[in-house]
């Protein structure tokens, strides 16, 4: 029996060493895990630190994916969950302070019409519970429970689903992209490069002509 499958989007970020090829790389090892289709990349962005300032500038992108739905989409989830928590550690994650500087940032930001909130196998939970203690009593949620509230997650996930609703939200991708806009200023987050299918990595955008 053909395995029923889901499209979901993975939010990207770096900010420590080479962030654009490193987003590269995890594309790629995005791309490999079992069963799963890269469907489609975001544009590369530069943005600035959200949260705690004093630190470099982020660079972020998303992912589409179709992938196993699982017995059940919770199930699915996690499974997804646990597989880009393994990712961040094979990139030389550090446990950290929550809001700092990071190798690699892996969020689940939606796995198609799942709406959920249940607890994690440890597997799952973040290296920072070791310095973050709140970190480890956190549920799994789905749609990412601050996607709506950060333009860095919704410029890229904009360019692959404009048009849609995550599950429990009242607007678009879109809408809340302009909304967080209006709230951050058109130059918080800036696209720099767009991905290269052929090549397998990003291609720097045109500089915007100076007048
Ligand atoms: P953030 O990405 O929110 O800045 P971290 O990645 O450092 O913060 O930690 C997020 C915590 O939330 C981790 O414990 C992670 O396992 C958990 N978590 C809950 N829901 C999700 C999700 N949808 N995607 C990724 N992590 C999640
Ligand atoms: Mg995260």
């Amino acid at each position: 029996m053909a395995q029923r499958r889901v499209r979901a989007y993975v939010g990207l970020g770096a900010n420590l060493g080479e962030a654009a090829g490193t987003l590269a790389a995890a594309i790629h090892a995005l791309a490999a895990l079992p069963d799963s289709r890269l469907v489609a990349v975001s544009r590369l962005y530069a943005t600035d630190p959200v949260g705690d300032t004093d630190q470099p500038e982020f660079r972020n992108a998303a992912v589409a994916l179709d992938v196993p739905a699982g017995p059940d989409l919770a199930t699915g989830a996690t499974f997804l969950l646990v597989a880009l928590k393994g990712l961040e550690i094979a990139f030389g994650r550090q446990a950290r302070r929550r809001w700092g500087p990071r190798e690699l940032d892996l969020d689940l930001l939606v796995f198609g019409r799942a709406r959920l909130a249940i607890d994690r196998p440890a597997a799952a939970r973040s290296r920072d519970a070791v310095v973050d203690p709140a970190k480890a009593s956190r549920l799994l949620e789905v749609p990412h429970p601050s996607a709506a509230e950060r333009l860095f997650v919704l410029a890229p996930l904009a360019d692959l689903a404009e048009g849609l609703i995550p599950a429990g939200w009242h607007e678009s991708v879109a809408s809340a992209r302009r909304r967080r806009e209006i709230a951050e200023g058109p130059t918080a987050v800036r696209p720099i490069a767009e991905w290269d299918r052929v090549a397998g990595d990003w291609r720097p955008l045109a500089e915007p002509a100076s007048t």
